[in-house]
């Protein structure tokens, strides 16, 4: 018999690919070019040409099996201690390799840091607006997703409703900054606060809690924005990085978990990933991406695109009437729908061949997401479709 879980899903299907295969479609009738589709966080600026470079020259090596062959199920030595030393260069910590395990994108390091600090009955809290990927991986370790409501003032942590929801049942706090949707990022106010509650409460209940903190978008932080490194803040964090969108690198599926070396069990924390991945079948991103990535792990795309296209939609957009918190970094905004139901409000939007996320399954009903991942000249193209848009609504 087909299982039957994964059957049900089918009927569950990510609004934002729905969305993207829609603008898709579109644009095959009207022409690209007239269709505005801000539904897919997928980065449109070019790889570094660093990472090119190095790429070509590992594939004309001579010594195909280290460029092609299987990685340590860990991830290849050399490059576990050049992003070791990056996190220590740039933030001051003491990573060693042993702290390092490399996984296919953030996806691949949520997964497998959920599964080795949660059981079948635990708890794990997020954050509304979230990320609804973090659905799938926190109900297939048989644990439970708690989600505190949207703080809507700054997209900060709601922490009246956070202490609240708070049980003995939780071992794990999943964050997401600089966040999608809301593209805010949290202050150095807010993890110290979310810190010193997590340590209240291990105190407390006489037990182990993770952070996880989901960090890919923890290059794109704008002019002037406090974004500090959640890591050191509090013991028991589990970094989840991903070279997706620093280096515009989605599909070659790269990133890693950083164990915080002050971790209760940090070690053996990445030495069980090995075996978690044996579990799911996902184990040994490709050789070749991680021995270019670890050389120019310090470069990034050129993000600053991403800050061009924020000031002239926020600029634009509450100039026409939206409500929104200026995003702090990434490259989405979360302005609130001009209707109560965001479904609604985005499916007019479609009128203007604009390709707008409605947020309810980000966890805050009421709000659309924007991912201005696109050229700066097809947003300033889009304005007028705002424009009229909001107009429906005057
Ligand atoms: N976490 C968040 C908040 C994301 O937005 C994404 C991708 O969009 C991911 C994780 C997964 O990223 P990756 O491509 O690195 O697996």
């Amino acid at each position: 018999m087909i299982a039957e879980e994964y059957k049900q899903m089918l009927g569950k299907k990510s609004v934002i690919r729905e969305l993207s295969e829609y603008g898709t479609e579109r644009a095959k009738e009207i022409g690209y070019e007239k269709v505005f589709d801000y539904s897919l966080g997928n980065p449109s600026v070019q790889v570094p040409q660093a990472f090119t470079d190095k790429l070509i020259e590992l594939a004309a090596s001579k010594n195909s099996a280290a460029v092609h062959g299987y990685s340590p199920s860990l991830g290849i030595s050399s490059v576990r201690e050049k992003i070791a030393a990056s996190l220590n260069r740039r933030f001051g910590m003491d990573y060693e390799k042993e702290h390092i395990f490399m996984t296919s994108g953030a996806a691949g390091a949520i997964a497998h840091a959920l599964r080795s600090v949660t059981k079948k009955g635990d708890e794990v809290m997020t954050f509304a607006p979230y990320f609804p990927e973090y659905n799938p991986y926190v109900n297939k370790t048989g644990a439970v997703l708690k989600i505190v409501p949207a703080d809507t003032v700054g997209f900060q942590i709601n922490f009246p409703e956070f202490e609240k929801m708070f049980s003995s049942k939780v071992m794990a706090v999943l964050i997401n900054t600089p966040n999608n949707p809301s593209g805010i990022v949290y202050s150095t106010e807010t993890i110290e606060k979310l810190a010193a509650f997590l340590t209240e409460k291990e105190r407390e209940f006489g037990h182990d809690i993770f952070l996880i903190s989901d960090e890919p978008y923890r290059e794109i932080v704008f002019k002037h924005v406090d974004a500090p490194y959640t890591a050191k803040y509090y013991h028991n964090t589990i970094t989840c990085y991903s070279f997706s969108k620093s280096m515009s690198l989605p599909g070659e599926r790269i990133g890693y978990l950083a164990v915080n070396p002050a971790c209760k069990d940090a070690e053996l924390i990445v030495e069980m990933c090995g075996q978690i991945s044996r579990g799911i079948g996902h184990n040994c991103p490709p050789s070749i991406i991680q021995l270019a990535v670890a050389e120019v792990v310090d470069l990034t795309a050129d993000l600053s695109v991403y800050e061009t296209n924020m000031n002239i939609l926020y600029g634009a957009l509450t100039g026409f009437g939206f409500s929104c918190v200026k995003p702090g970094g990434t490259f989405y905004m979360f302005p609130k729908a001009m209707e109560e139901d965001a479904g609604r409000f985005c499916s007019r939007a479609l009128k203007y061949d604009l390709i707008l996320v409605p947020a309810d399954s980000f966890g805050c009903p009421g709000y659309f997401r924007i991912a201005y991942c696109i050229p700066t000249e097809k947003v300033e193209r889009s304005l007028e479709a705002f424009r009229q848009l909001a107009q429906d609504y005057q």
